[in-house]
């Protein structure tokens, strides 16, 4: 693999050579001129260079999603001049890269439209009432101007109100970067918002919103100031001094993306409301929150620095999205913003899922994170693959767990990320071996062994001695601990959705007996033993059965009608439940206590 030193050289002594005025800045308008047809003019204006030629790009991805998304292809009308006018002769090399002649000692201006439609990818999207741009999708560079200041001015309709995590220049629409990579990490919320500051601990936070909805802002302000406070439990320092909560409350979009000093979250308008709903607002913001340090502030080699124009491969990208999916419960119980009884559901919730996703004896996280860029989910995921995030997961909770026992509870995992941060920020970077010696740094142990094992390897997880160490229980009823003398239902490993002709498989999970009797995703069912299924009808049919009881299913295949004889199998008819032993002793309260950082459950 090339190393990242030497390609730093390397873009460091291109970039002196070649740049021939000092305090040199990209200038950068963005006119959004037609906001109702989501479109925008951009224009460029760039330093002299050495160069009779200059490359330059658009991302064909943008950070925190680790997908190519193609960017360039929304761009359109692309011309390039000189300071005077002067029309230069351009063609494209690749998908992402325009290359223009002839500018040997010239201040270049590029200008072309931008079509932005894309609200749930988080890159760019305007509409009447707002504009969000990830420069990554807006703003092209070149090797030479990537260092450079960049000063971003936008033209916009006259109601509207501009932020963003960068630095504002001489009016509320315009933004200083000190580096390109700086620009595309942080975001410009322009349009019509609600706009809430709080201050915590000198350091100034923003929540933007933009659209409607059922949310009570009022309330998120004053849990976003409790959530920020928690960051010290994990790491010493910040790494912003502001720091901007951007929030979409609309209609057909979710998810969240991390920035280097802000966040976007959109949410369905509605889902804010009820205590479930809210939860999941605030987790988010919580795991937002988190990458601030974890990958904004320290992340692995194959990250650093970012290539814009192709993959950056690593096999720590659980440590990144994963252990900041378990992070984030640290600042909501710490906070108290999550209850111990809601934390417990939660876990319940991963442990279920993790027994029912037979990829994780295919795939391990340290493969799963190489591999996230070509990763998908569906049915073919699900039985094959593991999800960084939901086994990364699991894979910073047994390491935790580790470290906790090996150090009689002095140490965490939470100190392996402050580490991290205090060793490995940015220019640097971290490796497997960091990590491994972090851990050895802390418990005084080899964790070679462990890491084989548990990262690279696809061996299982026994909740039961895990939980017990911190006084915990499984339960699928009333009989606490007690999963073999739970009520059961049948089980087929089909999972459906209603589907005008039927009900539509969307899933067969591996080993189950709809696997076995060959039933597949897109299998279209009708009836069962000869009696049509209404749609939705199919968890009541299967009352009817007892396990072992074979059915048969009617079901169109491609239009082909068929039929497949499913032996029932069985699962508890009740969820899986997190309980506090009832006789948990003064170790296991303690071993809670420091992990969660509040008090043992009492007994209700
Ligand atoms: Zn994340």
């Amino acid at each position: 693999m090339f190393n990242y030193k030497f390609k730093l050289i390397i873009a460091i002594s291109l970039f002196f050579s070649q740049l021939i005025s000092a305090n040199a800045s990209v200038k950068i308008n963005i006119n959004i001129e037609q906001p109702e047809h989501h479109l925008a003019l951009v224009e460029l204006k760039f330093e002299r260079v050495n160069k009779n030629h200059i490359n330059f790009h658009l991302p064909t991805w943008r950070t925190g999603r680790y997908q190519t998304l193609n960017l360039a292809n929304g761009i359109r009308e692309f011309s390039a001049k000189d300071s005077y006018g002067n029309v230069l002769s351009w063609e494209k090399t690749d998908k992402s890269t325009w290359q223009v002649q002839d500018t040997e000692n010239k201040k270049i201006i590029l200008s072309y439209q931008v079509y932005a439609n894309q609200l749930a990818k988080r890159t760019r999207h305007i509409d009447d009432s707002h504009a969000f741009l990830d420069s990554s999708s807006v703003v092209m560079y070149s090797n030479v101007s990537r260092g450079l200041a960049h000063e971003v001015q936008l033209i916009v309709p006259n109601e509207w109100r501009s932020f963003s995590g960068l630095e504002t220049g001489a009016n509320e629409h315009q933004f200083i970067a000190s580096t390109y990579d700086q620009l595309v990490d942080s975001p410009i919320e322009t349009g019509i918002n609600e706009h809430h500051q709080f201050s915590v601990d000198s350091r100034q936070y923003e929540l933007v919103i933009w659209g409607e909805g059922n949310f009570d802002s009022a309330k998120m302000v004053k849990d976003l100031q409790i959530l920020v406070k928690q960051s010290k439990h994990i790491w010493q320092g910040y790494p912003f001094k502001r720091y901007v909560f951007m929030v979409h409350a609309t209609s057909g979009a979710g998810g969240a993306t991390e920035h280097v000093n802000s966040t976007i979250i959109q949410r369905s308008r509605f889902k804010f409301s009820t205590r479930k709903d809210y939860l999941s607002f605030i987790a988010v913001a919580a795991h937002e929150f988190v990458h601030t340090w974890n990958v904004k502030q320290y992340r692995p080699q194959g990250l650093v620095p970012y290539d814009y124009q192709q993959e950056n491969y690593s096999s720590l990208l659980w440590l990144v999205e994963g252990s900041t999916s378990y992070l984030q419960y640290q600042l909501l119980l710490r906070g108290n913003l999550m209850t111990t009884d809601e934390f417990f559901t939660t876990l319940a919730k991963r442990i279920t899922a993790h027994r029912h996703k037979p990829g994780t004896t295919s795939q391990s996280v340290a493969q799963a994170s190489f591999d996230a860029w070509i990763s998908e989910g569906g049915d073919y995921g699900n039985n094959h693959s593991v999800n960084i995030y939901a086994e990364g997961f699991l894979a910073s909770w047994l390491l935790d767990f580790d470290i906790l026992t090996k150090t009689a509870l002095s140490k965490s995992y939470r100190n392996v990320h402050n580490l991290l941060y205090q060793q490995h920020r940015l220019p640097k970077s971290y490796q497997e071996e960091d990590v491994l010696n972090i851990l050895e740094q802390i418990t005084g142990e080899d964790y070679q062994a462990w890491w084989q094992e548990n990262i690279e390897g696809t061996t299982g997880i026994d909740f039961r001695l895990l939980l017990a160490q911190a006084g915990l229980e499984m339960s699928y009823g009333k009989n606490i601990n007690d999963e073999s003398s739970t009520k059961s239902k049948v089980w087929t490993g089909l999972k459906t959705k209603p589907n005008t002709h039927g009900l539509s498989v969307s899933s067969v999970e591996k080993n189950s007996p709809a696997w076995h009797a060959g039933m597949t995703t897109d299998d279209i069912i009708i009836a069962i033993d000869g009696l049509r299924l209404a749609n939705k009808e199919i968890e009541n049919r299967l009352k009817d059965f007892k396990p072992k009881q074979s059915i048969t299913i009617t079901y169109f295949r491609r239009d082909k009608l068929r039929t497949a004889t499913v032996q029932l199998a069985e699962i508890p008819k009740n969820k899986l439940k997190i309980i506090p032993m009832a006789k948990a002793n003064e170790k296991q309260k303690a071993f809670f206590k420091v992990w969660t950082g509040v008090d043992f459950p009492q007994k209700k």
